[in-house]
């Protein structure tokens, strides 16, 4: 399979010189599998470029199949949907899948960003068809012959990640999450930092233990494994809340989870071109006798795995 970068930004596109080389759109992840229908993960607006190229080919003439992952819905992950050119051209099918809400569906979700006084074209005026798949944590199923897994993450109203086994190899896109350590971040808004190091509630503890086992168990062997990477050390110590992970805590899981690729993703806004190169090359250097092989995602960023 075929795995093509869209759009490695966390929170807020950020266009400018400092960030011209690794890209200023958010999340959007493309993955081809040799045969069966085209996959993103995400639609931060990284998407947009994508589906201007979509739009070349079969999603042009209204016979397109794509099945569209998406990690959670904060803002930086579906935010380029309303500029996905393939959803206004009837013909076109997608299959939408994301974590089932308890209050709200999907649908409803996806439409509401679209809606006045926030933007001007209604959702029901997509005129693509739209089939929405709520998942639940732990899920698994098939998309032609790719083999799909999911489990939650450490995120403020809970986040997914997702494992693709194609070609003889495999992924994981796993955005965004906290260590699981110090704070267990779900359905409530958490205003001040913990004190890092304070003993957690036992429930707690348990609850992010069976996260982090469920994270390794998912990126078991993984050929890739895409990692929240927002945070410099310092920065997490001051956030620890905001659910967000340094490339030691990725690194962390891809050792325990014996991944071959580690790919560090949803960079922070604020960080440069020249930090980020700063921040691969130090995880690069204090890994050296671990075999694992680390890189750093931009735009156009594409890596073919298995066979093609
Ligand atoms: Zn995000
Ligand atoms: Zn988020």
């Amino acid at each position: 399979m075929k795995i093509r970068f869209w759009g490695v930004r966390g929170s807020i596109p950020v266009p400018g010189t400092h960030t011209n080389r690794y890209g200023g759109n958010t999340s959007c992840v493309e993955v081809r599998p040799r045969s069966g229908p085209q996959i993103i993960i995400d639609a931060g607006t990284g998407i947009r470029k994508l589906g201007k190229e979509m739009m070349q080919a079969d999603f042009g003439h209204g016979n397109g199949i794509c099945h569209l992952l998406i990690s959670h819905t904060h803002w930086d992950h579906i935010q380029g949907l309303p500029f996905f050119a393939p959803l206004y051209q009837a013909g076109n099918q997608f299959y939408v899948y994301a974590r089932q809400r308890d209050d709200t569906h999907l649908r409803a979700v996806f439409a509401s960003q679209s809606e006045d006084p926030y933007f001007p074209v209604p959702f029901n005026s997509v005129k693509a068809n739209l089939a929405f798949r709520e998942l639940v944590e732990g899920a698994r199923f098939e998309i032609g012959p790719v083999k799909v897994g999911c489990t939650r993450l450490n995120h403020p109203w809970i986040a997914m990640a997702y494992r693709l086994d194609c070609d003889g190899a495999s992924m994981v896109y796993s955005t965004d999450t906290a260590p699981f350590t110090d704070i267990l971040l779900e359905h409530e808004f958490i205003a001040t930092p913990p004190v890092l190091g304070a003993p957690l509630v036992p429930e707690h503890a348990e609850k992010l233990r069976r996260m982090r086992d469920g994270l390794i168990q998912l990126s078991q062997g993984a050929d890739m494994l895409i990692y929240d990477t927002q945070f410099t050390p310092e920065e997490y110590r001051s956030k620890p809340h905001w659910g967000h992970s340094t490339p030691y805590d990725a690194i962390d899981i891809a050792l325990a989870a014996k991944v071959k690729t580690l790919v560090l993703f949803h960079h922070a806004p604020e960080r440069t071109d020249d930090e980020l190169d700063e921040v691969l090359a130090e995880v690069r250097s204090l890994t050296r006798s671990t075999g694992l092989e680390i890189v750093a995602a931009h735009e156009q960023l594409e890596v073919s795995l298995g066979a093609n």
